[in-house]
């Protein structure tokens, strides 16, 4: 398995700066990271120009939502063929800043996850608790019951990717102990690979809350963890280059 190192920028970048960001991480990378699979997820509007500016690279793009349906009457979403006809091949779903600021449900994930394997996605799930589920002993179970409601059948035969970002790690400059990170990638992976046999082997888990140059060395060579999805230091071109540069060579 290759790890894959994600950026996510949310609701960051205009035109040039996003362009300049994009073109800055492929230059980093040059011919030299080969064992990395690198994706970048800007803002809707910023897709289609990513698109055209990693053309040729080894960086693929992707979408931070997309809506359960393919077209319609839903103001202001945009739909996983939208995606793709931008030039989009991943789709991040269920990140906990959306499933706080607009209400999305296990159920309402899963459904955009269909939609996003109907179109051609990689779809890449986030589950994680918070900090008062964690607090009272709750976190796996929490972590269990996303993974049961969010992720639709098909999800490991088309190797589908998992985030576990634990609420209260995200922008905040705190993480797990590398050991709680491990115990919750082993609970995950059980949990898979119960529900998908030999398939949910091979579905990518990240880690994702608060990875930087500083830490993701350590945090990557935990058993389990297949990579990292990084916000805030996705904006900074030499910072996400160095968390690539940590990425091990061949996953465990
Ligand atoms: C995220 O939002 O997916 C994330 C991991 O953010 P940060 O790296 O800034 O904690």
């Amino acid at each position: 398995m290759r790890p894959l190192i994600a950026g996510n920028w949310k609701m960051n970048g205009l035109g040039s700066e996003g362009i300049r960001l994009a073109r800055a991480v492929c230059e980093g990378l040059g011919q030299g990271y080969t064992h990395v699979d690198v994706l970048l997820c800007p803002p809707f509007t910023l897709i289609e120009r990513v698109a055209r500016a990693v053309a040729g690279s080894a960086v693929a793009v992707g979408g931070q939502d997309c809506h359960p349906k393919t077209s319609g009457a839903h103001t202001g979403d945009v739909s996983a063929p939208m995606l793709k006809d931008a030039g989009a091949t991943w789709v991040i779903l269920g990140h906990s800043e959306r499933r706080a600021d607009h209400g999305e449900t296990n159920a309402l994930v899963r459904a955009k996850a269909e939609a996003a394997l109907a179109a051609g996605l990689t779809p890449i799930v986030c589950v994680g608790e918070t900090l008062a589920e964690r607090d009272a002993g709750r976190a796996e179970a929490v972590v269990e019951a996303q993974l049961a409601g969010s992720l639709p059948e098909g999800f490991a035969a088309a190797q589908g990717v998992v985030a576990y970002e634990p609420v209260w790690a995200i922008g905040t400059g705190r993480t797990p102990s590398e050991a709680d990170i491990g115990a919750m990638h082993a609970a995950i992976r059980a949990r898979l690979a119960a529900r998908f046999g030999a398939g949910g082997q091979g579905v990518r888990i990240l880690y994702g809350g608060s990875v930087k140059a500083a830490n993701a060395k350590p945090i990557l060579a935990v058993p389990e963890v297949g990579g990292a999805l990084v916000g805030g230091a996705s904006l900074h071109a030499e910072e996400f280059l160095a968390i690539v540069a940590a990425a091990p060579v061949a996953l465990a």
